[in-house]
């Protein structure tokens, strides 16, 4: 299982982290062991004093593929959650400036919280999609689908250009603008229109 994740596919969050707006996607992957499930709560690591959230809408990959063509990208993806992209960015900060890879600031255990699975429907995949992210009952981020840079379709068309997706891997689709930092004692709770599909405590 392999977890995918768009960066800066937003341009209202690439701009609020001062980033240019990127020309084709930006993918990092997170190892499977980061996966946080099930309403179980996110435990502040030792090694950062600045981690963020960044609520996402999540796809799962319903079937394997390779070179999957544009016109046939919307049979490969059925389910859909929201999720989080928990990320060091003091860490984060440090490897950017020296050019470095990221996956200590992004791949850490349990850094990707994944919601309940709900079916993504036909009739979902051409609409619109609204999503949003609360801390401690208060809406921190909006987002709706079709503000991405990059929609679902040109992801998985561009990613199984370079790796064979498989059943059950998920992609991360990218955050909008409100990220923040997150202290021991928050509670998240992540939308997908007025279902809440998502629960995690930080502790
Ligand atoms: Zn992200």
């Amino acid at each position: 299982m392999k977890i995918f994740c768009i960066g800066r596919n937003y341009i209202d969050h690439a701009k609020e982290l001062n980033n240019p707006v990127p020309k084709q996607p930006m993918i990092f992957m997170k190892p499977p062991t980061a996966m946080l499930r099930d309403g179980k709560p996110f435990y502040y690591p030792d090694f950062s004093k600045e981690v963020h959230y960044e609520g996402e809408l999540v796809v799962k990959i319903a079937k394997n593929g390779k070179n999957i063509g544009l016109e046939f990208a919307k049979s490969y993806y059925n389910e859909l959650t929201i999720g989080i992209d928990f990320t060091a960015r003091d860490i984060q900060r440090r490897l950017k400036e020296k050019g470095h890879p990221w996956e200590i600031a992004k791949g850490f255990d349990f850094s990707a919280v994944i919601g309940k699975w709900i079916d993504f429907t036909d009739a979902m995949k051409s609409s619109d999609i609204d999503f949003s992210l609360e801390k401690n009952g208060d809406i921190v981020q909006k987002g709706n689908s079709k503000d991405m840079i990059f929609l679902i379709d040109d992801i998985i068309v561009y990613i199984s250009k370079y790796f064979k997706l498989q059943i059950g891997d998920v992609i991360f689709t990218g955050t909008p603008a409100g990220v923040g930092e997150i202290k021991v004692g928050d509670v998240l709770n992540g939308f997908i229109g007025e279902d809440n599909l998502m629960h995690c405590e930080i502790r």
